[in-house]
């Protein structure tokens, strides 16, 4: 069983992919980690993100054991994500491990911007999360706040337009609803409304 999530930053959906793999007792991949850390490697190596060549050697060479370090969440680490992201022969080096990941048993659940598209374009079941962009800020923002980073409202909603627009348009693998995903908007659900409609719309598509 393959559980395919995509969406925007901050739509909620790495949440909600982690209720949902929990809840049905699967693996659960965030996969813009993997961009994240090819980013975060790049930048120790002193390369530019821009470097297709170095690019390509870090996402060759990522280490998936360092997945769980805690910098990754950074914002601007979100930001040099999608601009390594961009580049063709990274995606294509952490394509196998995405795929490998997605075909364990007795399921899996990948949450990212090309996984129904790209990634699992045969996955069971496909969710496209999606909230207002004023409120996705809203939320990046709170979370922002709370863990005492400095700030503003503002500058959180510029970042998260500026990175919806550069995953959504750039030419390999774009951010896009794929023909058979099924929408689920947050703007106005709370996390445990979300996971509640986000289950109902799995147990209807896999028929239970
Ligand atoms: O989801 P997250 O904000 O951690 O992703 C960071 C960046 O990684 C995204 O803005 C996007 O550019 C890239 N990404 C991607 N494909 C994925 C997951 C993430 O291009 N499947």
């Amino acid at each position: 069983m393959i559980i395919a999530i995509d969406g925007p930053a901050a739509s909620g959906k790495g949440t909600l992919a982690r209720r949902i793999a929990a809840h049905f007792g699967y693996q659960c991949l965030d996969t813009g980690l993997l961009y994240r850390a090819v980013a975060r490697d790049l930048r120790a190596a002193g390369q530019p993100l821009d470097d297709v060549k170095a690019a390509e050697w870090a996402a060759k060479s990522l280490d998936p054991s360092t997945l769980d370090d805690h910098g990754l969440r950074d914002p601007g680490v979100g930001e040099a994500a999608s601009v390594v992201a961009k580049i063709p022969e990274v995606r294509a080096a952490l394509l196998a491990f995405q795929r490998d990941f997605a075909a364990q048993e007795p399921g899996a659940v990948l949450d990212g911007r090309d996984i129904g598209t790209v990634v699992c374009p045969d996955a069971d079941v496909k969710l496209f999360i999606n909230a207002n962009v004023e409120v996705r800020a809203r939320r990046r923002f709170e979370e922002l706040k709370s863990r005492g980073e400095p700030v503003t409202y503002e500058h959180v909603l510029d970042t998260i337009k500026a990175r919806d627009a550069r995953d959504a348009g750039r030419a390999d693998a774009p951010m896009t609803i794929a023909d058979d995903a099924l929408l689920l908007d947050t703007t106005d659900l709370a996390i445990e409304a979300a996971f509640d409609a986000a289950v109902g719309l799995i147990m209807r598509k896999i028929g239970r």
